[in-house]
């Protein structure tokens, strides 16, 4: 298809997007009483209209029944978090006995370390990509230093090569053959917060099974954005949080998969509580801990209810429009954004870096973009012309054109905003 640079251009490939509908599912702030043009739905998704009748149902089943809801309430809230296996398995390529909801992205993956981080004398080192996500590296150095290890020699860093933006897959694999048996676990994000780079997480999982490593993966900017298919690739655990493309509100509660092969076992370490506790007998309160026999017995407490629901009202989304169409869609949506950031850069003699690879199987939703020689003013003007941007230091600007509500019209119009903003900035700079 021939992109171009035109309103018109843009309306005709929204009057054929497939998921054109589904933008009305959406509340958008508002900019001068415009709905903005939204590009942080990888850091907080929009809020679905929908998701206010799930929050009410929990109100009203609270206010008329007490504690009797628990068990009566419209969706019983002893078992609420059982009503996602089957939808979330889906999205992420699982069995649904591999799901569960629970806590936070990084409360779960600190207590999936407790079940698969188990260092001994010859095997402790854990994989981690440089530059991770902050809370993954104090994640993972904390575990380290509370298994009387030093994080200096136990955490090997995937490592960039030098001037290059993104991980190799040839240099990931190298590192991990060459930890080999002195690795315990591989840890890796499996979508970069930064530059948006996709790992190939079949391959290396593979590799880091065959060195005899465990493998888990932070699936925060993956979940919602990219194929999955935790089961088929072997993997061990995972976990997301569920804000980000998932549109299920500020800390909001996280998934996470653990690999069947871990279900049922008495003897795995695990920090246990009553909810992972076998469900028929649960309230029985007995002493001894019988583990539900899926991933349910990773639970730890009470289900927070309120953090479930607009999370199971968003997962409802993704089930009736399915994986593949999102991809599809997001496919042509970043190509067209590509294709209006180099004609901008054309039309005002810029120099744009898009970092993120170019290759559409190495990247999701998300253009990560160094606009050079502008800085952080640029960012001020689009965030004041109703464009939501996300900046990060030094001079990063990241993009990500969410398939479910952002149209090809706004990809177009964010093309006039910015190239606007950066004609105002010469001119700003020329007096
Ligand atoms: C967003 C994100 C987190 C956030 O963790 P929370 O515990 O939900 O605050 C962690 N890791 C990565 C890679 C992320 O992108």
């Amino acid at each position: 298809m021939k992109l171009e640079n035109s309103l018109d251009f843009a309306k005709s490939l929204d009057n054929i997007d497939p998921l054109k509908n589904c933008r009305e599912e959406f509340i958008f702030p508002k900019h001068n009483n415009k709905e903005v043009i939204y590009f942080t739905g990888n850091s907080l998704g929009l809020q679905p209209k929908r998701t206010r009748s799930y929050i009410n149902e929990v109100l009203s089943d609270w206010g008329n029944l007490g504690v009797e809801g628990h068990f009566t309430a419209n969706r019983p809230w002893w078992d609420y978090h059982e009503r996602f296996s089957k939808q979330l398995a889906k999205v992420v390529g699982a069995k649904p006995s591999e799901i569960t909801v629970m806590n936070t992205l990084t409360v779960n993956l600190h207590l999936l370390m407790v079940s698969f981080y188990r260092p001994t004398k010859k095997r402790f080192k854990i994989i981690c990509e440089e530059k991770a996500f902050p809370s993954d590296q104090y994640l993972i150095a904390s575990q380290v230093r509370f298994h009387g290890l030093n994080p200096k020699d136990t955490i090997v860093e995937l490592k960039k090569r030098k001037g290059e933006h993104n991980f190799r897959t040839e240099d990931i694999l190298n590192t991990i053959e060459s930890v080999g048996e002195e690795c315990a676990l591989v840890l890796v994000g499996g979508v970069n917060y930064y530059t948006g780079q996709v790992f190939d997480i079949k391959t290396i999982t593979s590799v880091a099974k065959s060195i005899g490593a465990y493998v888990g993966w932070d699936l925060a900017h993956a979940v919602g954005n990219i194929e999955l298919k935790l089961h088929e690739w072997d993997v061990d655990f995972a976990s997301w949080c569920s804000y980000k493309y998932m549109n299920s509100g500020p800390g909001s509660a996280s998934g996470c998969f653990i690999n069947e092969k871990y279900h049922g076992l008495t003897d795995i370490p695990r920090f246990e509580g009553w909810w992972g506790h076998s469900k028929e007998d649960r309230f029985l309160m007995g002493s001894n801990f019988i583990p539900e026999p899926n991933a349910n017995a990773w639970q730890v407490s009470n289900a927070p209810i309120f953090s479930l629901a607009p999370y199971l009202s968003s997962l409802q989304i993704f089930d009736e429009i399915g994986m593949p169409k999102i991809i599809e869609k997001r496919n042509l949506i970043v190509k067209y954004l590509e294709f209006i950031l180099n004609n901008v850069a054309a039309n005002t003699q810029s120099n744009f870096e898009i970092i993120t690879p170019l290759k559409s199987k190495e990247r999701g939703t998300q253009l990560s973009v160094f606009l050079h020689g502008y800085g952080r003013k640029i960012f001020d003007y689009l965030m004041s012309n109703g464009v939501f941007v996300d900046w990060r230091e030094p001079n990063v600007i990241r993009l990500a054109p969410v398939p479910l509500y952002v149209s090809y019209v706004d990809i177009y119009n964010f093309g006039k905003v910015l190239q606007s903003g950066i004609n105002s900035l010469k001119g700003i700079s020329k007096n």
